[in-house]
């Protein structure tokens, strides 16, 4: 291949050709006598054929060099045009015309380079909350309409000296000097949070979506640009973390906090797969009579070096990385397979995690568990929270009539924390109302708790429910909840949630209908 710039093969064929031409033209003018004036020249000033042949050549070589140089510029003007193009394109992002991420890594490396001991820029991240729905429902094109809204917004926003970037999908950034120090960077974080809540308009629609902030400043202590991003990617996600639609400003703890949150999150994982997850039993008891009508499932993690953990620790992760329903059906077949050996008038409850409850195809594997290990649903009780209903309240109602079809229980758990109960008894049909642990507890230290759980439980009774009161503790709790007409009771005061072997050793013994189990969980 010829090489642009030097003589290559392409050329050198090219130059042979036209000195060529020129040597044939000059026979066919000498053949022709068509250089009589130049002989008479020649033979005047005694030049030989030979020197008239090569001053010949020498012409045509001139002109093949006059052309290929031409023909260089022309080559070199159009490959500047290219890579000046190919440069654009790879520092900038081709739907919005954004800085890239390379491009925004360069403009932090420059500035961190050049910063002294005080920070003189910030980097505010920004991740857009519901992006997802709106390419979902409404089309890619809708997506994008909001992505070039977005950056355009971001570029009115930011001060002079600024550099707007889209770091890749539905994630943007800004670079901006700290002129006005930090209240100037909140004040900005603010008007970016604003300026993205604003609908976009598109096709007739209204199309809204959120953002979540973050900040880190822009400090030599950190080891490149990268961590300099990393950084506020980090105090973001703490924002989304706390409620989305904020700001939040890069500490060096929130680093070891999430470090230790991503350890736990793969050791869940691998603890899933392994069964390490294992189903606690807690005692529920008929009141007043204190005998056993079932249990309840909670989840417990024999952790190899941290012991056993309680729900507390994992169900919130489980929950946010997805891996809640795989825990909870796992956990409700193992339930399923221990409850076989217990008397079969023992009721089993699950919780149904909030997110679980939007999976439509739910009740199909609850039943498919039910089938393969043999459990009857008139023994399942299901316990779901209020926030499981908020979402889609057809698509609840939905799920509650296919579950109780097939005669499976629906408890509404934690009454009274919910923002809407009332509505959603009202509007939706449960067989149980469980009252939440924080108006139990305090029933017999306040007339208005009193009063508040005695309505509770009347109103219960005029929907048609049955009510179950948790983590009751003492005795007293026990004497005025059954004077009252609660039907059931859980807490301490019957047994802490415990492991198969301990129930079953407690169903075996003699009496095990009155339960005085003992008051500290035990692993
Ligand atoms: P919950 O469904 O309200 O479960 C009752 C919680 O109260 C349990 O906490 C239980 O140990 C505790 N408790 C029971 N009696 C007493 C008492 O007398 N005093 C006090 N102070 N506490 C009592 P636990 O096991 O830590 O579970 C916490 C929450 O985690 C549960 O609240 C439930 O919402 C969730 N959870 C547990 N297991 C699962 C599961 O398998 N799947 C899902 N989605 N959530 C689960
Ligand atoms: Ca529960
Ligand atoms: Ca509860």
């Amino acid at each position: 291949m010829s090489k642009r710039g030097s003589w290559g093969e392409g050329e050198l064929y090219e130059a042979l050709c036209l000195l060529m031409i020129g040597a044939c033209l000059w026979i066919i003018g000498a053949q022709f006598h068509a250089f009589e004036s130049l002989n008479a020249f020649v033979a005047r000033h005694g030049v030989s054929d030979l020197f008239m042949l090569v001053a010949l050549m020498g012409l045509a070589m001139f002109g093949a060099s006059v052309r290929k140089s031409l023909l260089l510029r022309d080559a070199l003007r159009e490959r500047d045009a290219a890579a000046r193009e190919a440069e654009a394109i790879a520092r900038h992002d081709v739907l919005t015309g954004l800085a890239n991420r390379r491009l925004f890594l360069e403009a932090v490396k420059a500035q961190r380079a050049g910063a002294g001991p005080v920070p003189s820029h910030a980097v505010l991240l920004l991740d857009l909350d519901r992006f997802k729905p709106v390419n979902d429902i409404y089309g890619h094109a809708a997506g994008n309409a909001v992505l070039c809204a977005v950056a355009e917004r971001l570029r009115r926003l930011i001060p002079a000296g600024g550099v707007a970037a889209r770091l890749g999908g539905d994630e943007f950034a800004v670079l901006v000097p700290l002129e006005s120090g930090s209240d100037g960077l909140v004040r900005l974080a603010q008007a970016m949070i604003a300026a993205i809540g604003e609908p976009v308009l598109w096709c007739g629609n209204a199309l809204k979506v959120g953002g979540t902030v973050g900040i880190a400043l822009v400090e030599t202590e950190m080891a490149d640009a990268d961590a300099v991003l990393h950084a506020a990617d980090l105090a973001m996600y703490q924002g989304k973390k706390d409620g989305r639609g904020t700001y939040r400003v890069f500490k060096s703890a929130m680093d070891l906090e999430l470090r230790a949150r991503a350890q736990l999150e793969s050791e869940l994982r691998d603890a899933i797969q392994r069964g390490e997850i294992e189903p606690f039993y807690q005692p529920v008891v008929a009141l007043p009579e204190k005998t056993l009508i079932g249990v309840e499932v909670l989840a417990r993690w024999r952790h190899p070096v941290r012991g056993l953990l309680t729900p507390g620790h994992f169900i919130g992760i489980a929950e946010e990385t997805g891996m809640i329903a795989d825990l909870c059906y796992r956990l409700l077949r193992q339930a399923c397979l221990d409850a076989r050996d217990w008397p079969s008038h023992l009721l089993l409850a699950v919780n149904i995690s909030p997110q679980q409850f939007q999976d439509r195809w739910l009740c199909e594997r609850i039943l498919s568990i039910l089938t393969e290990t043999g459990f009857p649903p008139s023994r399942l009780e299901v316990e779901i929270t209020e926030s499981a209903l908020v979402q889609d309240l057809e698509a609840a109602r939905t799920t509650l009539t296919s579950l109780q079809n097939l005669g499976v229980r629906i408890a509404l758990d934690d009454f009274g924390t919910g923002y809407s109960s009332l509505y959603h008894l009202r509007e939706l049909k449960f067989d149980k109302l469980k009252i939440d642990r924080s108006y139990v507890d305090t029933i017999t230290m306040s007339d208005e708790r009193a009063k508040l759980v005695d309505a509770i439980i009347k109103l219960s009774a005029s929907l048609g429910l049955v009510t179950t009161a948790e983590g009751i503790e003492t005795d007293a709790s026990v004497d005025w909840l059954s004077g009252q007409g609660c039907d059931y009771g859980q807490g301490y005061l019957f047994g802490a949630p415990m492991p198969r072997a301990e129930l079953t050793a407690l169903l075996a013994a003699p009496g095990a209908h009155g339960m005085s189990a003992p008051m500290k969980e035990v692993a």
